[in-house]
C-alpha cells in the first residue's frame, strides 16, 4: 500500500525499472530468468541458454542490478554446505579445453587473453561466471530517456590507480586501443563549473538541525569525481554564512585548516607517524584537535568512497597522505609512512593516468571480450566500442576456440586424480537449475577469494584460511536517470556529499563524449546521476563493519532502495525545483556485497606495519593445475592489479 508521501515520491509511477521486479526482467528479457537453485527453471525445456535468446540484454536492464538475484545463490548453498543436498547428477558436457577460468571479471579475460597469447589463438578456452553479464564489477548500465541514450557505469569507474600502472597493464591497455594521454580530449573538464555549479554538502536536519545545500568549501578529492574549482575564499565565505553549524564548530573547522598547529609536540616525524598509523583520524580530530564534535559528524563520511568505511575506522596516517587537513603543523616527512595503505601515497605519475569511458571500465571488459571472441563485439577502437552493441549469442559457440559462458556458477573445481600429477581439473558448475562438469588442462581461479576454498576443498587448509580473509568491501553504485538537471542548475550543485545520507555521495555523471556518444552538456538535457553508498557501522572493527554492510545490503529490497533515493533527491534538489516523481525516468541499483578488494592498512592489519608474508601472498599460490587472480590476489582495488594478478597466474600455468 502505497501513502500519500509514496506517491508524492513518485514510488507508484511507472518507470523503466518498474518493467523488472528486483532486476528480474518480465517482458523482453525474459529470456533473463533467475535461477532459483533447482526446479523451476528447466534448461532443457527451452533448449537454448538464456544468453542465446533473442532479446537477451543485460546492461539495458534497470533495477537491482550488481550482484542481481539469480547470480549468488548457488554459491551461498556451497558455503551453507546444503548445495549438494539437492543438486541434480551433474551433466558431463564432454567438453575439454585448454584452460578454464572461474570468473568474468576483467582478471578473468585477461588471463584468457594472456593465456591465448602465450599457448596461441587456436588454444580452448572457456570463460565461466555467475552473473547474466560479464565483466565482473566493470559493468556497463544503458537508459534511454526520451529520444536520448544515455551510459553509465554500474561497477568499476575508470583507469586510475594510487601506484603507476606496471609495465604489463599499461601495455594490456595500449594494446586494446586506449590512448590514456588522450582523455582530456574527451572530457569537457569545467562545463558544470563554467555555468556556477560546484560541488556542495547537504546538511539534514536529524544531525545538524536544519536541511541545507552548502557549499563544499574544500572539495575533498577523495570523494569528487569533478575536477577541484577555483574561488576557494568566495566558497569559504559563504560556507562560513550558511552552513548550521554551531559558532564553535565553524571556528574548529576554520582552525583545522587553516591554523598549524602541531599536536603531538615533541615527537620526531617517524615517531608521529607511528603514532598517527595506529590512531583512527576520527580520534586525531577529537582527542588531539579537540575539535567541536559536530565537525568529527561532517567528515565522517569522507573517505567512504574509498574504503567503505567512515573516519573511525581510517588511520590518521592515512588521513594525512589523503590531504585530509590538520596535519600541516606536524612538518613530517613527505615520504610514506610505515603501514600506510597504498591508496593514500601520493604519486603524481599515477594521478595523471587516468581515463573515463561513459560506461567506466566496463569498456575494457569489453575491448577483451572483442579480443576473445570478435563476432561478439563490432568495431576494432578504444572509440568505436563504446557505441557497439554486444551479440550475446556469439558468447558461447561451440565454433570459437574462446566461449563465454554467462549465468554459470563454478561449486566445484578439482584435479582429476592426485594433482601432483593430474593431467586435468574439472570444474562443476550450476547453471539454469542444472549441475555440469567440463574439463581442462588448466584452470584459473580468477574469481572472488572468499568464495575458493567452498568450490576447491583440495587446497591446503592454510591457503583456504588466507583465501577467506579476503572479504571484500560492501557498495552500491546506483544510476539514476533524470528528464534533465535544472535543479543542480538552480541550487549550483554539480556534486553532493551527504555524511548521513543513505547515499553519502551522489554526483552528476562525468562529461565525456567519446566515439559518437555525446554526454548532457545543457541542464534541459537527460542525464544521469550517480550515488554511492557504503553500508558501515561506525565505531566497530573495519571487516566487521563490511560484514554488517554485505548483510544489510543483502536483506534491502529495491523497493526500500528506491524509497531512500527518492527521498534524498526530493530533500536535497527540491528547494531548487526537483520533483523525483516527474523527473525520475529510471533507477539502477548495482548492489556489490562484494565489491572493492580489502586493502591492508596499519588501524586492522599488525602484519601491514611490521611486515612479513600477507594474507593475499599465501592465498594465490599455485596449486599443481590451479592457478589463482582476482584483484584479491594482491589485496588492492584496482583494475591495474586485476590485469598483473592475471598476467601471474597465466605465468604460473606456462611453468607448471
Ligand atoms: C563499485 C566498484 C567500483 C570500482 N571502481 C574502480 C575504479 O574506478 N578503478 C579501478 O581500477 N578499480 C575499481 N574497482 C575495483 C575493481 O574491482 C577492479 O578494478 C576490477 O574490475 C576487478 O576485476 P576482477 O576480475 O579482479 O574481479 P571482479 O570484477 O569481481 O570479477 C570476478 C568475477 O568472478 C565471479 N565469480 C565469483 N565466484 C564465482 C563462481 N563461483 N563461479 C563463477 N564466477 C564467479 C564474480 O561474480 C565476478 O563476476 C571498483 C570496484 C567496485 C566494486
Amino acid at each position: 500500500m502505497r501513502n500519500s508521501r509514496d506517491r508524492e515520491l513518485g514510488l507508484g509511477r511507472a518507470i523503466t525499472r518498474r518493467d523488472f521486479l528486483n532486476g528480474v526482467a518480465l517482458t523482453v528479457g525474459a529470456a533473463i530468468v533467475p535461477s532459483p537453485l533447482f526446479g523451476a527453471f528447466d534448461l532443457a525445456a527451452s533448449d537454448l541458454a538464456p544468453q542465446d535468446k533473442p532479446g537477451y540484454y543485460p546492461p539495458a536492464l534497470t533495477g537491482l542490478r550488481g550482484s542481481h538475484v539469480g547470480s549468488f545463490e548457488a554459491a551461498h548453498a556451497v558455503r551453507d554446505g546444503t548445495f549438494w543436498d539437492d543438486a541434480p547428477k551433474p551433466i558431463d558436457t564432454g567438453e575439454t579445453y585448454d584452460l578454464i577460468v572461474v570468473g568474468g571479471g576483467i582478471s578473468g579475460l585477461s588471463a584468457a587473453h594472456f593465456f591465448r597469447k602465450s599457448a596461441g589463438s587456436s588454444a580452448r578456452v572457456l570463460v565461466l561466471d555467475n552473473h547474466d553479464d560479464f565483466g565482473g564489477h566493470a559493468k556497463r548500465n544503458e537508459f534511454s530517456i526520451g529520444n536520448q541514450f544515455r551510459l553509465g557505469f554500474g561497477g568499476t569507474f575508470s583507469i586510475e590507480s594510487p601506484a603507476p600502472y606496471s609495465k604489463v597493464a599499461k601495455a594490456l591497455v595500449e594494446e586494446l586501443g586506449i590512448d590514456v594521454p588522450s582523455y582530456p580530449k574527451y572530457v569537457s573538464r569545467g562545463l558544470y563549473h563554467s555555468q556556477g555549479l560546484d560541488p556542495c554538502i547537504f546538511f539534514d536536519k536529524e544531525s545538524f538541525g536544519a536541511d541545507k545545500l552548502v557549499v563544499n568549501p574544500k572539495p575533498s578529492n577523495i570523494s569528487e569525481t569533478v575536477p577541484t574549482v577555483s574561488g576557494e575564499a568566495e566558497r569559504w565565505k559563504k560556507f562560513v554564512a550558511e552552513a548550521p553549524l554551531t559558532a564553535a564548530a565553524k571556528k574548529d573547522i576554520d582552525r583545522l585548516y587553516h591554523e598549524n598547529g602541531d599536536y603531538l609536540p615533541g615527537l620526531s616525524s617517524d615517531q608521529k607517524k607511528a603514532r598517527l598509523a595506529r590512531m583512527s583520524y576520527a580520534a586525531f580530530l577529537s582527542d588531539l584537535v579537540k575539535v567541536h564534535p559536530q565537525v568529527v559528524q561532517l567528515f565522517q563520511a569522507m573517505p567512504q568512497p574509498l574504503f567503505g568505511v567512515g573516519i573511525d575506522a581510517v588511520a590518521a596516517q592515512d588521513a594525512w597522505g589523503l590531504g585530509l587537513p590538520g596535519f600541516a603543523g606536524l612538518n613530517l616527512d613527505p615520504a610514506p609512512g610505515k603501514g600506510m595503505n597504498r591508496d593514500c601515497i601520493p604519486n603524481e605519475e599515477a594521478e595523471a593516468y587516468f581515463f573515463h569511458f561513459p560506461d567506466g571500465n566496463a569498456s575494457i571488459a569489453r575491448m577483451l571480450v572483442r579480443k576473445l571472441v570478435p563476432d561478439a563485439i563490432p568495431g576494432t577502437t578504444a572509440a568505436d566500442v563504446v557505441l557497439a552493441k554486444a551479440d550475446y549469442n556469439k558468447l558461447d559457440n561451440a565454433s570459437s576456440p574462446v566461449r563465454i559462458r554467462l549465468s554459470s556458477t563454478a561449486v566445484r573445481v578439482k584435479h582429476v586424480g592426485d594433482a601432483a600429477s593430474a593431467k586435468e581439473v574439472e570444474v562443476t558448475y550450476a547453471r539454469g537449475g542444472k549441475v555440469y562438469t567440463a574439463r581442462a588442462s588448466h584452470c584459473i581461479l580468477a574469481c572472488w577469494h572468499v568464495v575458493i576454498p567452498y568450490i576447491c576443498e583440495e587446497l591446503p587448509d592454510k591457503q583456504k584460511a588466507a583465501l577467506a580473509e579476503a572479504a571484500k568491501v560492501p557498495l552500491l553504485y546506483t544510476n539514476v536517470a533524470l528528464r534533465n538537471w535544472t535543479s543542480f542548475q538552480k541550487l549550483g550543485a554539480s556534486s553532493v556529499y551527504a555524511p548521513n545520507g543513505y547515499h553519502t555521495f551522489f554526483t552528476l555523471d562525468l562529461p565525456v563524449s567519446i566515439g559518437g556518444y555525446e554526454c548532457a552538456k545543457k541542464p534541459e538535457e537527460p542525464i544521469l546521476i550517480h550515488m554511492m553508498k557504503t553500508p558501515c557501522k561506525p565505531g566497530r572493527p573495519a571487516r566487521d563493519q563490511h560484514r554488517i554492510g554485505r548483510m544489510e545490503l543483502f536483506m534491502t529490497t529495491f523497493d526500500t532502495i528506491e524509497g531512500k533515493i527518492r527521498e534524498q533527491l526530493a530533500r536535497t534538489l527540491g528547494p531548487g525545483g526537483f520533483d523525483p516523481a516527474r523527473d525520475i525516468t529510471a533507477i539502477t541499483v548495482n548492489r556489490w556485497p562484494h565489491g572493492y578488494a580489502y586493502e591492508y592498512n596499519s588501524l586492522w592489519d599488525q602484519f601491514w606495519l611490521e611486515g612479513g608474508e600477507t594474507p593475499c601472498e599465501v592465498a594465490r599460490k599455485p596449486f599443481g593445475r590451479i592457478a589463482i587472480a582476482n584483484a584479491d590476489a594482491d589485496a588492492y582495488a584496482y583494475t591495474d592489479c586485476a590485469i598483473d594478478q592475471a598476467w601471474r597466474a597465466v605465468g604460473e600455468i606456462a611453468k607448471g
